[in-house]
């Protein structure tokens, strides 16, 4: 049996690339240094996938930065504003594409970096291309054909993996004039062709080719474009191997497409597409093999070999063995790297879970195992079985009164008691605030000294109770100077939190973390999601203690501050043994528990904050309603247990609201506070449009940047505000919380933001 991994991890087992690429723009190590631990990391990942047999290993899935922007230096897709550090000599190529990543501030240039932008629906984020019209490219980096021969030299006969031309086309953006970027298939053309041209002189017999748009909606024309170009290079390469890598979903309706394209392998996600094997086996011509992506490479749960077995017994049995490969589902960037490392997590748990080098044994495993006639007395498979058969009674994962709970929510759990237009006058009157009240996001700077308190107690160098007087220390300093400059819903400002899931995670039960689960993000940011393994509950309060003692020290409200249930779910590792929404119905009941405790110590303004509802919609827009549906109601279990005085807040960073307005109107927050002043207020166009009936605290200054922003530009951006949106609705605050700034800015930022409001108030 044929095997393949589409990728590997490439940040290091100890996140050895982040730190030298870190060391290295900080100017502290040589280029060569940095070039070595790139080299070493190349060189364990291919050791490790040739000691578990792999058939065919990648290369050029190894990046510094990011595997699109690797795509865009090789094809010469460099912007025209980083053309100056073209011709400045003492700058290498290397320095050239970190430019392009993370912009350049040095020897008189100042050339911001390209956009950022998600991978598909993964939480990796990737240099999005510029695209000009007319542009013309040109072979500028040899990248993939070194580190070819870079493995070649080492004994190793890669599978070099590349973009294919439309998905990187269309990963793109157009800038200038709008224009169709498919016009600029011509031009890009050539440099593929030379690419695989040195690629196949220098023996590569298999070029793996991604083509992620495939599991996406495509137009006729994107679909025939396709079809062109693998037409094209089959026509002259006829000795090439190509294989076409599909993930993250099913091919669906593109399925005849795919399987009618001139290549050798078709690679399909059965993890996300299990159901759609039946159609491919079906579609598929006698010739073209079939590599099954049975593997999960966005999770980190261990393979259920009976299950996948079945799966490749099915394929095997239409298409006969030489026509099946087994791999991966997707690249294995998206998993931590090794769970041999792991020594703090329960042995229980750790017998359910497979990182990536395990991944690759799993792959080889299987692929052992799917011949093997006597398969059910091997040792690996025993061993695969009993820890599923453990997994499915384990006392640790399930717990009846949850899921009962669960099977109990009603309609009435999911609504407010009474419509907004009842609730808005009964708040008012409650809570006595002015018009354009005044607010923060929730965190306060997240100064040297509090994340060094929170080092040390964790070290035990603080005591718990030395720890607690700090942390209440810097609450009340902040609650006094909140009070000092005239807000008018305070925070407390997080102080006690590291991360805003890891904080919820760490006390709700269903949750554990890793030491060094981490996974890339993007750049040399790598983040250690948590891992919920079992049903989800609350043991003890989250916050109240902290948010009782903030409204201890002032007679004006504070507000709760809380992490939504789908923000929850969306930025942890989850469960694959019950739907998502089950899970993420689980949280939202802990998270409704914590709201009535708030509560019930006369907390009367809560926030819910939920960023990260519009990154988990799925790929294709046919399944977004079903997803918003279950998304929204978990919000809404979440803050409908309060009486109609107390006021639900919600918070979202950017995004677009246009297509998903209606649901975003469905959660029913009393406010929403949004990140708009970079859009210009552009985004409460869909806010104004839909005629959005609650309030809205349209951010009025970017949080990212140290820059204090004037009164005026304030002042101009809340008119703007206005005319969308009726003033007896807006609130005034800054885009998002202010934890990554520095209390120097933040101090002015925010005394002229009140100052606005009270300049406002006096107009109106
Ligand atoms: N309450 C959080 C904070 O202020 C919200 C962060 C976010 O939206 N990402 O930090
Ligand atoms: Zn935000």
């Amino acid at each position: 049996m044929q095997t393949q991994v589409l990728g590997y991890p490439r940040i290091g087992s100890q996140r050895e690339l982040k730190k030298a690429n870190e060391q290295y723009w900080a100017g502290k190590i040589k280029k060569e240094e940095l070039e070595l631990v790139a080299e070493t990391i190349r060189y364990q990942n291919w050791q490790i996938q040739k000691n578990e047999g792999i058939s065919l290993i990648p290369s050029n899935d190894f990046s510094f930065y990011d595997q699109v922007l690797d795509w865009s230096l090789t094809l010469g897709a460099i912007p025209k504003r980083y053309q100056p550090l073209r011709t400045n000599e003492g700058l290498s190529l290397l320095d050239l594409y970190f430019a392009m990543a993370r912009g350049y501030q040095k020897d008189g240039y100042d050339i911001t970096a390209m956009e950022m932008t998600k991978w598909f629906d993964t939480n990796y984020h990737y240099i999005v291309p510029e695209f000009y019209k007319g542009q013309t490219f040109e072979l500028t980096s040899l990248k993939v054909v070194e580190e070819y021969k870079e493995a070649k030299k080492l004994g190793i006969k890669t599978k070099p993996v590349i973009l294919g031309l439309v998905s990187y086309l269309l990963l793109g953006k157009v800038k200038e004039d709008s224009f169709n970027v498919l016009s600029l298939v011509d031009n890009l053309l050539p440099i593929y062709i030379e690419v695989i041209k040195q690629l196949t002189s220098e023996g590569a017999e298999y070029i793996q080719i991604d083509e992620p748009f495939l599991v996406l909606d495509l137009t006729v024309e994107q679909k025939q474009t396709i079809e062109f170009f693998y037409k094209h290079i089959q026509s002259l390469f006829p000795n090439l191997k190509i294989i076409l890598a599909t993930y993250f979903g099913e091919l669906g309706d593109n399925t005849s497409l795919a399987v009618g394209l001139p290549i050798e392998v078709l690679h399909i996600d059965l993890v996300r597409g299990e159901n759609a094997l039946e159609k491919i086996l079906d579609e598929a011509p006698s010739y073209l093999k079939l590599s099954l992506g049975i593997v999960d490479g966005r999770n980190i749960w261990k393979n259920d070999y009976q299950k996948s077995l079945a799966l490749i017994d099915q394929a095997i049995a239409t298409r006969g063995k030489e026509k099946i490969w087994i791999s991966t589902s997707c690249s294995l960037l998206h998993s931590p790297f090794d769970l041999d490392g792991e020594t703090k997590l329960s042995d229980e748990i750790k017998q359910w879970l497979a990182f990536a080098k395990q991944k690759i044994s799993e792959v080889s495993e299987l692929a052992k195992l799917s011949v093997n006639v006597d398969r059910e007395n091997t040792v690996s498979y025993q061993a695969n079985i009993k820890a599923h058969n453990n997994k499915r009674v384990s006392k640790l994962i399930h717990n009846e009164a949850v899921k009962q709970r669960v099977n109990k929510i009603t309609e009435a759990d999911a609504n407010r008691l009474a419509p907004f237009a009842v609730r808005q006058p009964l708040q008012h009157a409650a809570l006595e605030l002015p018009l354009f009240p005044t607010t923060t996001i929730g965190s306060f700077p997240q100064t040297t000294e509090v994340r060094q308190w929170r080092a040390k107690f964790k070290k035990g160098e603080l005591t718990a109770q030395e720890y607690e007087d700090l942390l209440k220390e810097e609450t009340a300093r902040a609650i006094k100077w909140q009070e000092e400059i005239g807000l008018d819903v305070l925070v407390h400002g997080e102080f006690e939190r590291n991360d805003m899931v890891e904080y919820f995670g760490e006390q709700l039960e269903g949750f554990t973390f890793t030491q060094n689960g981490w996974v890339q993000s993007y750049g040399s940011r790598c983040v250690k999601p948590p891992v919920i393994y079992g049903d989800v509950y609350r043991s003890q309060p989250l916050t109240v203690f902290w948010s009782s003692y903030a409204q201890s020290l002032t007679d004006k409200q504070v507000k709760g501050m809380l992490t939504g249930p789908v923000t929850i779910l969306q930025w942890s590792f989850v469960r694959n043994d019950i739907p998502r929404s089950e899970t993420c119905t689980q949280i939202a009941l802990a998270i409704r528990d914590e709201v009535l405790d708030l509560e019930k110590e006369n907390i009367q303004v809560i926030q819910i904050d939920e960023p990260a509802i519009r990154e988990g919609l799925p790929l294709r827009k046919v399944e977004w309603d079903s997803y918003l549906d279950w998304a929204v109601r978990a919000f809404r279990i979440s803050a409908s247990g309060v009486k109609n005085e107390t006021q639900i807040h919600t918070h979202m960073c950017y995004s677009e609201f246009n297509d998903i307005i209606e649901h975003i109107a469905a959660m029913d927050a009393d406010v929403i506070t949004i990140e708009c002043s970079r859009s210009q207020m552009e985004l409460l166009d869909a806010f104004a449009e839909f005629k959005y009936p609650n309030e809205i605290g349209p951010g009025v200054y970017d949080i990212h940047s140290p820059r204090v922003p004037t009164e005026e530009e304030m002042l101009h951006l809340i008119k703007k505000a206005e005319y969308y949106i009726p003033n007896k609705q807006l609130w005034i605050n800054p885009d998002c919380g202010l934890k990554t700034r520095h209390w120097e800015e933040t101090e002015k930022a925010l005394i002229a933001m009140v100052n606005i409001a009270k300049e406002l108030r006096k107009e109106s």
